[in-house]
């Protein structure tokens, strides 16, 4: 019923010694994982490379996409800015993070193998706007799932809501005026990347399918549980969407050095537990959540652990 997924590529992003966004979060989560009861598999094949960089073309432009590989390739150690260190490895690595998430997507959707997904993959994504990298992401992971999805024949809308600590500007820029992809988040604010005021809801054909619920710092898990029930809930009920997506960071975790939240690990499971319960009711309980931030090892694990219980 549930399927966890990663990929050895995840670890050849390479990032400065001390830099928060690591190849040691991917052991930190991945012991939650195993805490948890699960094993995680390595699924994508390369026969999905096409189909990836056509999915990946459908959110980013060719030329974006082009630049991001050359800078790899011709050992640059940034890409757009000193927020997005890269190595000779990160394109493949970004390449493989949106690969191993449509493998997820199609057990989930197309082969109906798995119900629930969790993919544990890295670089980060939702800050990732068409045509900038931002905030230690690449290629908007979590984007390209949708895009794929909307392909599918009898998904007509999706839902994603993003509850990492920092809001998702490059997921809200991307569907921010299209009826067909919803996007909710809840997030510290003012906070880094600066958007995700209330009053942004969305335009045109998106009006009212943005919804930002923007927390100030050192706030606790109340304040998220009872985000989720009296807002995110109602906002899914309302929408009926045919699949349900989750931008999953965990940097609003107590222990995080990044957030500055107080959201307990117990909370991550409450919350994940009320998604599911939506989604039994709108979407046959079908669940793909992508790992974004989270950068405390130990605040990871727990906050993984509790997250994978409530899935399975
Ligand atoms: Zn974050």
């Amino acid at each position: 019923m549930l399927r966890i997924h990663t990929n050895p590529l995840f670890r050849a992003h390479e990032t400065p010694p001390g830099y928060p966004e690591n190849a040691g979060r991917l052991d930190a989560a991945l012991e939650g994982v195993r805490r948890a009861g699960f094993e995680a598999s390595v699924t994508t094949s390369l026969s999905k490379t096409i189909e990836t960089d056509r999915i990946i073309a459908k959110v980013h432009s060719r030329n974006y996409a082009l630049q991001l590989s050359a800078a790899c390739s011709d050992g640059f150690k940034m890409f757009h800015s000193h927020d997005n260190p890269i190595s000779r490895q990160s394109y493949a690595a970004a390449c493989t993070a949106v690969a191993s998430s449509l493998t997820a997507a199609e057990e989930i959707w197309e082969k109906g193998e798995a119900k629930r997904a969790f993919v544990v993959a890295r670089p980060p994504g939702h800050h990732a706007d068409r045509e900038e990298a931002m905030g230690f992401c690449f290629f908007n992971t979590i984007a390209c799932v949708a895009e794929r999805l909307r392909e599918l024949p009898g998904i007509e809308r999706v839902f994603i809501l993003d509850w990492d600590v920092h809001h998702g500007n490059g997921t809200q820029s991307i569907f921010e005026d299209r009826g067909d992809v919803y996007y909710a988040s809840i997030h510290r604010f003012p906070f880094y990347p600066g958007t995700g005021a209330a009053h942004e809801i969305g335009f045109g054909k998106g009006r009212g399918l943005t919804k930002n619920i923007p927390l100030s710092g050192g706030t606790g898990e109340t304040a998220y549980i009872d985000a989720i029930e009296s807002s995110i809930v109602p906002a899914i009920d309302d929408y009926r969407p045919d699949a349900i997506l989750i931008s999953a960071g965990f940097d609003a975790h107590r222990r995080d050095p990044l957030g500055g939240m107080r959201v307990s690990e117990q909370a991550f499971g409450l919350m994940t537990r009320m998604v599911v319960a939506a989604a039994e009711r709108n979407c046959g309980g079908r669940v793909l959540s992508l790992l974004e931030g989270g950068y405390d090892p130990e605040g990871l694990t727990t906050s993984v652990e509790e997250h994978v219980v409530a899935l399975g």
